[in-house]
């Protein structure tokens, strides 16, 4: 099968993106099975391969998914870039609900998710000080501007727990800090993207303001829905352009050094099985065991 430069993670609201030619592929992977079928197919003549966080008909909760999973499945498909799109409160003001905002920085408050891909046997410490890709980020953002989205560059996202959402104590405190956008999926997807080496652009539409604002009343189930179909809409015609324009895109990032400097463990140490599980992953810096010997 030819490579799949272009990958999507769509959440709430994105399981209606158009695609030609959909067909789905059924993968397993050595850290257990992805969330759903990967739909491959074309939007505006690109490859693209779509994966559903949740699962179709929204069957795991943000604690549940499997992330390791869903993002290996995607990195063995070939993808380089990797789009994430996701529906998030909003903690300020200026963030509008169905205004698109593209976030630099995480801030991970969850503690029942699987994170890494190093452990039983090897060790890697990536730098989380740029989390997302600066190239992509600019395409993104300057497609959105051109398609008139009402678009934010930068902020950060925090990542809660889950599944409920925040008292307004909580949506108080996160305010405090000075974080723009909540969620519960996006920063365990920027650490494996990371890990993997991927381009990765996340792209949360707002979809409330939490309930720390005082029109938290005034949301409705219906206004929500209504503007998470717009933002179909709109996700659809930016990932049209965003697909053709990386495709003529030259490499402008580092994004695919990640893991030059970051493996700690000795090699010599890394044991066969380990090796075997991790081949993907690390085959560009670390030999098969049987040839260190
Ligand atoms: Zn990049």
């Amino acid at each position: 099968m030819e490579e799949i430069k272009i990958g999507i993670i769509g959440g709430s609201g994105f399981y209606d993106m158009e695609f030609e030619d959909a067909k789905y592929v059924d993968l397993d992977t050595p850290f257990g099975r992805p969330s759903e079928k990967i739909l491959i197919g074309k939007i505006g003549g690109v490859d693209i391969a779509f994966l559903s966080r949740h699962g179709i008909g929204h069957r795991f909760s943000p604690s549940e998914v499997n992330y390791r999973a869903n993002l290996y499945a995607m990195r063995s498909l070939g993808v380089k870039n990797l789009i994430s799109f996701t529906a998030v409160g909003s903690l300020k003001e200026e963030l509008e609900p169905t205004d698109l905002v593209i976030p630099d920085q995480y801030y991970d408050n969850t503690f029942k998710r699987e994170k890494t891909y190093f452990e039983n046997g090897i060790v890697a410490h990536v730098s989380m000080a740029e989390p997302t890709c600066s190239s992509l980020t600019g395409h993104a953002y300057n497609i959105a501007k051109e398609i008139g989205i009402k678009v934010h560059k930068g902020g950060t996202y925090f990542n809660m727990e889950g599944p409920q959402f925040s008292s307004r104590s909580e949506s108080f405190a996160y305010r405090h800090h000075d974080f723009s956008i909540i969620g519960m999926t996006q920063a365990i997807e920027a650490k494996l993207a990371k890990e993997l080496e991927m381009c990765f652009l996340p792209l949360a539409f707002v979809t409330d303001y939490d309930c720390w604002h005082k029109d938290t009343k005034n949301v409705s189930v219906d206004m929500v829905i209504e503007y998470l179909n717009k933002n179909t809409k709109n996700a659809q015609k930016l990932v049209n352009l965003l697909a053709n324009r990386l495709n003529s895109n030259t490499e402008e990032c580092n994004c695919d050094k990640s893991l030059e400097y970051a493996i700690m463990t000795n090699h010599r140490y890394i044991s066969t099985e380990t090796y075997k599980r991790m081949k993907l992953i690390i085959e560009k810096y670390v030999k098969e065991p049987e040839a260190n010997k």
